[in-house]
This record gives structure tokens, C-alpha cells and sequence, in this order.
């Protein structure tokens, strides 16, 4: 596929939030109050995949707004970051009623909206956020408890990229020892982001050359800070 720039990538991504407006692939389109799509920067590096709107989300039609995503956003701005600078979404657009867990149908009526979301934002580095996300996106049982804090490297929106596991923000206001692993785990986001992009296995890693040790120039003077 010919790469496509990000004014691109981002026209399409508004042409798929009109189409997630009108979806009424499952029930939850005929309980909920607005279609949670997702927010941020289009071209992020960085994106966070949650669970599910909850009664706020629902109300205002944006991802993470209620106390969770007030944990959220403190968390990013302990690493630097600010919401503005990543992409959030969810495996479901729209609020299960009474915040009950999302339903096989639901989540598979859903998926290929977040898959075209990877596809099109391009993120290095994929936050899921608690079981469900995690599950969907690494295609595995395993729980969070055993694979938070590991990156693992996967294919998805036709790309290889680094999927990061993390506690869900819901789960760390609930448990003090959580919020410690989330911090934890959120602290090595930075260094996972300078990280090259993963290799396909099997491919033949781009050759570095080393230059043999030259004596050392002269360093220029420092005309800005
Ligand atoms: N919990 C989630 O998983 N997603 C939200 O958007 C809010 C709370």
C-alpha cells in the first residue's frame, strides 16, 4: 500500500468517525446517549485503548472523562505528556448499559472501527488499558496481571507495532499496590517511544554502521540553549 500523509490518514479518520455516528451494528447503538469514537492527535505516536464508554463518556461523547481519565491524564503529565498529544479509544464506541462488561457480539461488531483507528492514527506504541482491550489486541487469554508492564510486538491496521499492557485506570483508583504497578509501568512509556520501529522476524535488521574511534572534534561553540 502506497504510505499516505497524515492530512490523509486524518481526512479518513473523519470520514470513519461520521460512519461510527450512524453504526447500529449492535444493540448498545439503540441504548446509548452518543457514540464514543475517541479523541486526540491524529498522527500520534502514542495510543490508549480502554474498555468501554462509561455514563460520562456517553453523555459528552469523548473517551476517559470521568475519574479514570482524570487518573489517566495525570499519569501522562507525570511522563510529559498531555491527552492532547496521544490518541484514546475504546474496544466498544458505546456505553453498555448500567457499565455492565462488553458482550462477544458487541465487541466483534466494534473491532474493525478500532482496527481501521490503528491503521489510519499509525501509533509506535499501543496502550491497552485492562483485560479487555489487552485480550482483543494481543489475540491472547492471558490476563493483565501476568502481562502488564511487558511490550509485545504485533501486527495490527496492517502494521508491526508495540503493544504495551496496563492496568486499567479504573482498577489503580480501586487498588493502591495497581496504582503503584500502573505508575510503574507508565514511567518506561518514554523509553519504549524512543525505541526503533519492531523488525518483521525472519527480516534482516537494518545494518548500523560503527565508526572506528576517530579522535574527537573540536566542539563548536554553543550559540542557543
Ligand atoms: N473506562 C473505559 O474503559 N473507557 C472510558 O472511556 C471510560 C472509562
Amino acid at each position: 500500500m502506497q504510505p499516505r500523509s497524515a492530512e490523509e490518514r486524518r481526512a479518513e479518520l473523519v470520514q470513519l468517525y461520521r460512519e461510527a455516528e450512524s453504526c447500529a451494528r449492535c444493540p448498545l447503538s439503540k441504548t446509548r446517549t452518543r457514540v464514543v469514537f475517541g479523541a486526540g492527535n491524529a498522527d500520534a505516536d502514542l495510543m490508549f485503548v480502554g474498555e468501554a464508554p462509561g455514563m460520562h463518556e456517553d453523555q459528552q461523547g469523548l473517551p476517559f472523562v470521568g475519574r479514570a481519565g482524570q487518573l489517566l491524564n495525570k499519569l501522562l503529565e507525570e511522563i510529559g505528556l498531555s491527552r492532547e498529544e496521544v490518541f484514546i479509544a475504546n474496544v466498544l464506541q458505546s456505553r453498555p448499559p448500567g457499565n455492565r462488561d462488553p458482550q462477544p457480539d458487541e465487541i466483534d461488531a466494534c473491532k474493525p472501527f478500532l482496527h481501521r483507528k490503528v491503521e489510519l492514527i499509525e501509533p509506535k506504541v499501543l496502550c491497552t488499558l485492562g483485560n479487555f482491550s489487552t485480550k482483543l489486541l494481543t489475540r491472547s487469554q492471558r490476563g493483565i496481571t501476568s502481562v502488564h508492564g511487558k511490550p509485545q510486538v504485533h501486527e495490527l491496521g496492517g502494521r508491526l507495532l508495540r503493544v504495551y499492557p496496563l492496568f486499567h485506570p479504573a482498577a489503580a483508583l480501586r487498588s493502591t499496590n495497581t496504582l503503584e504497578d500502573l505508575r510503574a509501568d507508565f514511567a518506561r512509556l518514554p523509553a519504549l517511544l524512543e525505541e526503533p520501529p519492531p523488525v518483521p522476524i525472519g527480516a534482516v535488521a537494518p545494518v548500523v554502521a560503527v565508526a572506528a574511534a576517530q579522535p574527537a572534534e573540536p566542539t563548536p561553540p554553543t550559540l542557543f540553549d
